[in-house]
């Protein structure tokens, strides 16, 4: 029988991975990480049992986590991420040639370290560029604690359970508000819409007291199972989510950024959400 990964993120359905070779299994000091290789999807990190990339698929997940708000935002300078230890979002952030600076929270040195070793292709790099700067820490303190203000925040967490949890309250959101620039935009990962409904509902309702334009862009990510992934999207300029597919191009061919998932057409369309959805989020 061959040796499988469950996933846990769910007690009554799951996802399971063949392991057709584990390259990295351990309890880190915040959760307990495994990397193995898959067959189909190559290199598979899990943390604490949930899925949080592979090599097949991440490109979706990052391109768009980045790319939306870094080419809707007329001119982002400053960017800060949460979490995102596998280090593409940090990749995709680097590629944008106008960023000066990617400030970065992650609480778990082991995710980067194990990470840069067996997905090097995730960070590709991008932990050595100088305008990186790497701090060790609970996003949550660390917003708290930030003097400093960002263009564009991306927070790139576990799901709400564990050392995640934290990144999902309403002093969390208020505190990560603190450290925005006049007009910066935050977005965050919210979960498959279809499973974790409530979390996506939840989010906008801590969300709106703060922010004048709280809403939610999607993508289909193959192994975060059940359907379209959710991005929390938040800014006080509500222009900054009109953007039409034209002025997105002229930035996106400007910028001279490669991307395999990512272009202005999809970016516009993201922002669609199902019936279902809407529904929800209506009621908050
Ligand atoms: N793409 C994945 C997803 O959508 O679930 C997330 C991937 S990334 C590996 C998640 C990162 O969040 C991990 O590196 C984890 O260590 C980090 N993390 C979890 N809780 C955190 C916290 N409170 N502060 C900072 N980083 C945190």
């Amino acid at each position: 029988m061959a040796d499988l990964f469950q996933e846990n993120l769910y007690s009554d359905y799951s996802q399971c991975f063949k392991k057709d070779e584990v390259l990295f299994q351990s309890e880190t000091e915040h959760q307990e990480l495994i990397i193995f290789r898959n067959d189909s999807f190559g290199r598979v990190m899990a943390l604490d049992g949930v899925i949080q990339t592979t090599e097949r698929d991440e490109f979706i997940y990052h391109e768009m986590m980045v790319h939306v708000p870094l080419f809707a935002h007329p001119a982002p300078r400053k960017v800060l991420i949460i979490g995102g230890g596998d280090g593409g979002i940090l990749r995709e952030v680097l590629k944008h040639p106008n960023i000066e600076s990617v400030t970065q929270a992650e609480i778990d040195q082991a995710v980067i370290d194990l990470c840069t070793r067996f997905l090097p292709r995730h960070s590709d790099g991008a932990y050595q560029d100088p305008r990186a700067h790497i701090v060790i820490d609970d996003g949550a303190e660390f917003v708290r604690n930030c003097q400093d203000k960002f263009d564009v925040i991306i927070s790139d967490s576990t799901d709400p359970f564990g050392p995640g949890e934290a990144l999902f309250t309403k002093d969390f959101y208020a505190a990560e508000k603190t450290c925005l620039n006049e007009g910066g935009i935050m977005v965050a990962q919210n979960g498959v819409a279809f499973m974790q409904l409530s979390e996506v509902v939840t989010s906008k309702k801590r969300l709106k007291p703060l922010y004048q334009d709280v809403h939610f862009y999607s993508a289909s990510v193959p192994t975060y199972i059940g359907g379209i992934m959710c991005f929390a999207w938040a800014t006080d300029d509500e222009i900054l989510r009109q953007n039409t597919a034209a002025s997105l191009r002229q930035r996106f061919e400007a910028s001279g950024v490669k991307t395999r998932y990512y272009n202005p057409e999809i970016h516009v369309a993201s922002f669609a959400l199902p019936q279902y959805v809407m529904e929800a989020l209506a009621t908050v």
